[in-house]
């Protein structure tokens, strides 16, 4: 038996050793296929029929992951019936059938093909992975045609699943059972469903692996490193001890992140500080609020134009709304209307290529051009908004004619509903996103415009340091310690507090806890970040006070480059208090 080791992407932190269990993906056969021009009515109802036998397979599936593992994973089999009713998909399968003759599995193929290069040629990674559920309901289809036979589901209990890719459903089915010890999958990436979904019931799991099912034989014995992105086949006895005692330690870490989760959100002086979650998608409500958030700060809602092929209805739109703000409650959500174009390319939309995306019709630009999408999408949120704990946040806002027009095109929304006897929350708290530096730097003046900021400082630092981090060559000249940002920073939180508005940052500055204790020493008390990140945070800012934190960031204002600011915070925060930061093992 070979030892190797195969790197991937960790997208479920821990551990885990066992067997192997390999799943086979099903493959649309390639060879087109025809049937003879007379049994088109035929063959029309055969494909009918299949898509019936889906529909109903795909309300059991719903049924039995609601009763195993709660209705919040069972979203996704809403989203697939849609996608299953979608007109658009419909009518090219049988356009294919009608004026090709060609067979329906050759259909589904063909079709199936042509939503993959639309979405090969989105470079955005969550919205690629978007994929997976048209092709799982198409694969259902598919498979639904021939006569079905009664194989007993597979099981994978005990064992460590390694396969292909997981389409949606197989990840929610296989998974729900419960017992899988880890997951290994070629394909995926960090917001793919199995990677949420993995996460969300703590399984350790890598993705990314690329050959790993041609690697792994089912007679292998495995360990999985979510944490560290790690598959290892067969280790000899010295590794794997090594990874029993990373195990072990993970297992620790794991037990305190639950419980600090649980504690108060204050300072060690008492000052209150709110930690929330950046979402992007509905399932992932239980999670974050078992992390600790008090609140959803960001909800990325682009995702929900990536359930179907064609574009959202305002009722689509308000299911997920009103999910958040119902199992959110009585904390508030904050929901960013749509961050596309550039290079957020939607499939449903022929947006033409721009030569220089990151500055081109992005966010409120493509809303504001496409006014009617934004209707919609504001209509939803503000009917979203009886239970009084919603919040509307726009994205990359540059200038106040840009709040001028939102604010007309939501005065509009509210009196249409207002005239149909529609309840919503008159007062509902609009707030911008501060990501473009021209916006940062008139924060002041913003400030007046609107009831809260919330601080995008993956966008802000990219533009405002003209870095692109996604790029190898220029990557390392990406810090958000730069003294310019900092600078920037304090000059926006320090606008908002003097007109007496909220103001928060979601981007990943504040899921450090050493930029987290600089923010608050800056003034700000909320902070929105990847859910997992919320104890480590916690913890760090539960462990200082503010005197202290005020002092040390006065001092390192002063200082003139990233690397003496951040040396300083190690040597003033880090090394002076090790008890505030949960890491792995020690701090070094
Ligand atoms: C940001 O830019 O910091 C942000 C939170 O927005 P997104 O990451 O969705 O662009
Ligand atoms: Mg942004």
């Amino acid at each position: 038996m070979e030892f190797t080791r195969l790197r991937g992407i960790g997208v479920s932190p821990g551990i885990a050793m066992g067997e192997v269990f390999l799943t086979a993906p099903v493959i649309f056969s390639q060879r087109k296929e025809y049937f003879p021009p007379h049994r088109v009515e035929e063959e029309v109802g055969r494909l009918r029929a299949a898509v019936e036998r889906t529909r109903e397979e795909i309300g059991r599936l719903k049924t039995e992951i609601e009763a195993r593992i709660g209705e919040e994973h069972a979203f996704i089999f809403e989203a697939h019936l849609l996608i299953l009713d979608d007109p658009t998909l419909r009518a090219s399968l049988e356009r294919l059938l009608r004026e090709e003759n060609v067979r329906s599995e050759s259909a589904l193929a063909e079709v199936h093909d042509g939503y993959r290069r639309v979405f090969e040629a989105i470079a955005d990674e969550y919205f690629k992975q978007r994929q997976s559920d048209v092709t799982d309901v198409l694969v259902k289809i598919y498979k639904n045609l021939a006569v079905p036979e009664a194989a007993p589901p597979p099981d994978s209990r005990g064992k460590i699943l390694v396969a292909r890719d997981l389409l949606p459903s197989e990840a929610a089915l296989l998974l729900s059972q419960g017992g899988v010890l880890a997951i290994a999958l070629d394909m995926g990436g960090q917001t793919s469903h199995a990677a949420i979904l993995a996460r969300s019931l703590d399984i350790p799991t890598v993705v990314g692996l690329r050959d790993a099912t041609v690697k792994v034989t089912g007679r292998d014995w495995l360990i999985v490193d979510g944490t560290d992105g790690e598959v290892i086949i067969n280790p000899p006895p010295a590794v794997r001890k090594e990874f029993q005692g990373k195990q072990a330690k993970y297992e620790a870490y794991r037990r305190e992140l639950r419980k600090v989760a649980k504690w108060r959100s204050e300072t060690l002086d008492g000052v209150r500080f709110i930690p929330m979650a950046n979402i992007e998608l509905p399932e992932e409500i239980g999670h974050a609020l078992s992390y600790g958030a008090e609140g959803i700060g960001l909800f990325r809602s682009e995702f929900i134009y990536l359930q179907s092929t064609t574009l959202p209805s305002e009722e689509d739109h308000l299911a997920v709304y009103r999910r958040l703000a119902e199992e959110v409650y009585p904390h508030p959500v904050y929901i960013r209307t749509i961050d596309i174009g550039g290079e957020k390319a939607l499939p449903q939309l022929r947006i033409e290529q721009e030569p220089n995306p990151a500055l081109g019709l992005r966010a409120i630009r493509f809303s504001l051009k496409n006014r009617e999408l934004f209707r919609t999408q504001l209509r939803a949120i503000l009917r979203a908004s009886v239970k009084r704990n919603v919040r509307i946040l726009f994205p990359m806002i540059t200038e106040v004619e840009e709040i001028g027009e939102v604010k007309a095109i939501l005065r509009e929304a509210q009196g249409d509903l207002e005239s149909q006897g529609v309840p919503f929350d008159p007062a509902v708290p609009l707030g911008v996103m501060i990501e473009v530096p021209a916006a940062a730097a008139i924060a002041d003046i913003l400030a007046r415009e609107v009831d809260y900021f919330s601080i995008g400082t993956n966008d802000l630092i990219q533009y405002y340091l003209a870095v692109d981090r996604s790029n190898d060559y220029v990557s390392y000249l990406y810090k958000p310690l730069h003294p310019s940002i900092l600078r920037l920073i304090r000059f926006v939180i320090a606008a908002a507090q003097a007109e007496g508005k909220d103001v928060a940052i979601c981007g990943e500055m504040a899921a450090d806890p050493l930029s987290a204790m600089v923010l608050l020493g800056f003034g700000l008390r909320t902070f929105s970040m990847n859910p997992i990140f919320i104890p480590r945070v916690k913890k760090a800012l539960r462990a200082i006070e503010m005197k202290t934190v005020r002092r040390v960031v006065n001092q390192a204002m002063s200082l003139r480059t990233a690397q003496e600011v951040e040396e300083y915070l190690i040597e003033k925060l880090l090394v002076k208090h090790p008890e505030a930061f949960l890491m792995l093992g020690r701090p070094s």
